[in-house]
């Protein structure tokens, strides 16, 4: 069948298959993205002025320094290191852009040329010399077949691929059926000893593949807790908070519960004062949290910054640990997200109001001029729309027709 019928029918597979709602869809959903990453900088500023941000996009220039022991703002990648190669980090906690510094080999910032010559309290992982994960390999990896997200891990920073954060299956990992994360924070495995004294906390701290919930605790069935409190036990300690026991077994495998023979008891959390100890104990010597030798991946429940206890013992233990900024509000990516959303909506808002303040300012016939333009471009577009069914695919070629049919306008007006 290499007749001329089916090599024209291969030609039409061929086509680029995108509707034009996809398209325009496409777009908004690419220009979102970025402006969270940027967190709703506009990438015209350096940001060394604000010292070391609680979190911005960072930036790392393997050309100026190659051994990647330096990062630079959104706004010096574009303006000081455009054509270079440069890795982008996505985003990291409390770094000063260091953009001309004593790293950069003389390379200056055309933004925010006066600079200490470090910034010592910038901390550089393997992730900006272009490497992520356990097995270092770069993103996005020019030998693997496909590109697989990673996660971060909310401690280090540093990138996951799935399967090599060190469960027994990517099945463990807390997903809905879409493959959506059910979890809100991931802790890596060489950071969970950090973060250990979590193990004191319910389980509704955890995230599970079901949602946590209280109605599930109190249909949860205690025999999976092999090795574990008896049922009886834990009917007595409960008082009737039920969600304190949640089991972990659809978070992790058997050998990975992390309610294993040497995990400590659980507290139940008092939430009665903001000055008391929600733990109730001074987390710093409690003697159950000495075995972490286990290294397990966590995985956090959506929310589950705002339940860690802030009493003063607490704090200064997260202090000691390096890990206080967990209960700073801006710390969290949700948080930096929702920030960047409404800085992004201002700026549309914004960009409405400049429109409409352009055209105030224009006379008469510049305003019919563009008028007319605009409409031309409405209504071309509109009778493109009409003769099309909007749910096929559109080709360069039409779009193409679209603008030679305005051209032939504006020259026929012109003329
Ligand atoms: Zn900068
Ligand atoms: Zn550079
Ligand atoms: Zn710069
Ligand atoms: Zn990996
Ligand atoms: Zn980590
Ligand atoms: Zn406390």
């Amino acid at each position: 069948m290499a007749g001329e019928g089916s090599a024209a029918a291969f030609d039409d597979e061929a086509e680029p298959t995108v509707t034009i709602g996809e398209y325009i869809e496409g777009i908004e959903a690419e220009e979102l993205e970025a402006d969270l990453v940027l967190g709703g900088d506009d990438g015209k500023e350096c940001t060394y002025g604000g010292g070391y941000l609680k979190r911005q996009a960072v930036f790392s220039c393997l050309t100026c320094v190659p051994a990647g022991v330096g990062g630079v703002c959104t706004a010096c990648s574009l303006a000081c290191h455009d054509g270079h190669e440069v890795v982008e980090l996505w985003t990291k906690r409390k770094f000063r852009c260091d953009c001309g510094n004593s790293k950069f080999g003389g390379h200056p910032c055309k933004l925010c040329p006066e600079k200490d010559p470090e910034n010592s309290a910038n901390s550089y992982n393997h992730n900006f010399k272009g490497s992520y994960c356990t097995c270092g390999r770069p993103y996005p990896d020019p030998e693997a077949k496909e590109q697989v997200e990673m996660i971060q891990c909310c401690i280090c920073e540093d990138w996951f691929h799935e399967d090599h954060i060190g469960l027994n299956s990517i099945e463990e990992i807390p997903h809905d059926e879409e493959g959506e994360p059910l979890y809100e924070d991931f802790i890596c495995q060489k950071c969970s000893p950090d973060c250990y004294f979590l193990k004191l906390y319910p389980d509704t701290v955890w995230a599970s593949r079901t949602q946590n919930s209280v109605s599930q605790a109190s249909t949860t069935d205690s025999t999976v807790m092999d090795g574990g409190p008896s049922h009886d036990n834990i009917e007595k300690r409960e008082n009737g908070s039920l969600a304190n026991h949640l089991n972990c077994e659809n978070t992790y495998g058997d050998d990975n519960c992390p309610k294993d023979n040497a995990a400590p008891e659980k507290a139940i959390l008092d939430d009665s004062s903001d000055r008391k100890c929600k733990l109730g104990m001074d987390i710093g010597t409690n003697t159950t949290l000495v075995d972490s030798e286990k290294k397990l991946p966590f995985f956090m429940s959506k929310g589950w910054r705002e339940v860690i206890c802030r009493c003063e013992t607490c704090t200064n233990f997260y202090g000691e640990q390096g890990v206080a900024y967990l209960i700073d509000k801006d710390d969290s990516i949700e948080e930096y997200e929702k920030v960047a959303k409404q800085k992004r909506e201002k700026k549309l808002e914004q960009q409405e109001g400049a429109e409409a303040n352009f055209l105030n300012s224009l006379d008469h016939v510049q305003k019919i001029e563009i008028l007319s333009g605009i409409n031309d471009m409405k209504n071309e577009f509109q009778s493109f729309l009409e003769s099309f069914d909007p749910t096929k695919p559109v080709t360069s070629e039409d779009i193409k027709a679209v603008f030679e049919n305005l051209a032939k306008k504006k020259r026929q007006r012109l003329s």
